[in-house]
């Protein structure tokens, strides 16, 4: 417990490799002797850039935290974060912002997919009803390099309606949960690799293949080969600089649809630095 007897209590909005990789770091932190945060950092600082800092700079007195990540519940079997986990919907801002409460959360970290626009949204909203300060770690969009032959969209619809015009064969890597948008696209040929099997409406010529990333370079450049994928697509997911999938398309001169991001809430902090966030949970 704190000196002020407030048990911090961070809530990660997860669902991606960022949000583990925070849990972890904070169940690390946990465990270190005279660690931890207390339960008033992270509020008061001016909104903004979180800054990038140097890790294991400097402790403060703190309690131990606890740590719980929120899963949508869209993968049957998902691979769970150190600390607690919680799964399913809150019901809106409104519904979060009552967890919140509910549960004393001190601070929120949204590290949801940068296309899980309404998620990212709600917790904009619920930070500010409940009062809990809100930071948003997310990962850097990927940029085209020489020898890339990028073709952006603002949508999947944006996607679905100039890919056919690209290719024939298409390497779908969007996801299974908008596969509706391209189901019209009887004469193309999709390729579409997700962890759980994709819901009809579906394109009529597809073939799913059902597989948990990461994806190796070697492996990618052996899949475009072996179903003579000719387009790929792919939200600007980002993370690292670029994308094995990415980086064989370009060797392979494959064109490659990319989804634009959905806008972000305005006057969150962000970072797309797991150390950064672990910093400001401990020092405000
Ligand atoms: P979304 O469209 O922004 O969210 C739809 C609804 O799902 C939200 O309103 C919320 O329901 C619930 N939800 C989303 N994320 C949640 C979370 N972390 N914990 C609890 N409830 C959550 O989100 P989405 O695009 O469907 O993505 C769902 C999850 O998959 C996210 O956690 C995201 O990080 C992960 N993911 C998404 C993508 C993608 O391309 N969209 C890719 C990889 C991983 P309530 O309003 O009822 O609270």
């Amino acid at each position: 417990m704190s000196a002020d007897g407030v048990r911090a209590h961070v809530l990660i909005l997860g669902g991606t490799t960022e949000a583990r990789r925070l849990a972890g770091a904070l169940a690390a932190t946990g465990t270190e002797a005279g660690s931890g945060i207390r339960a008033g950092a992270g509020r008061g600082t001016a909104s903004g850039a979180v800054p990038d800092v140097a890790p294991g700079s400097g402790t403060a007195p703190h309690a131990p935290l606890r740590v719980t990540t929120s899963l949508a519940g869209r993968v049957s079997a998902p691979v769970l974060p150190p600390g607690e986990t919680r799964i399913g919907g809150f019901g809106g801002a409104a519904g979060l912002a009552a967890w919140i409460a509910a549960h004393r959360v001190t601070h929120l970290v949204d590290a949801t997919h940068p296309f899980a626009e309404r998620m990212s949204f709600n917790a904009a909203e619920a930070a500010a009803l409940s009062g809990v300060p809100l930071v948003a770690l997310r990962r850097p969009g990927w940029s085209p390099v020489p020898g890339d032959d990028w073709h952006f969209a603002d949508s999947l619809s944006g996607a679905a309606a100039v890919v056919a015009d690209l290719g024939s064969r298409v390497f779908l890597t969007t996801g299974r949960m908008g596969l509706h948008t391209f189901a019209h696209l009887a004469d193309t040929w999709f390729l579409v690799r997700s962890v759980d099997p994709p819901q009809a409406p579906v394109p009529p010529r597809l073939e799913v293949l059902l597989a948990r990333g990461p994806f190796g370079l070697d492996d990618e450049r052996e899949l475009l080969a072996r179903h003579r994928i000719d387009v790929l697509v792919t939200k600007d997911s980002g993370g690292s600089a670029t994308a094995p999938k990415l980086t064989a398309a370009r060797e392979a001169g494959i064109p490659v649809v990319v989804v634009r991001r959905p806008p972000v809430p305005q006057g969150v902090r962000e970072t797309s630095s797991v150390e950064a966030v672990r910093h400001w949970l401990l020092h405000g």
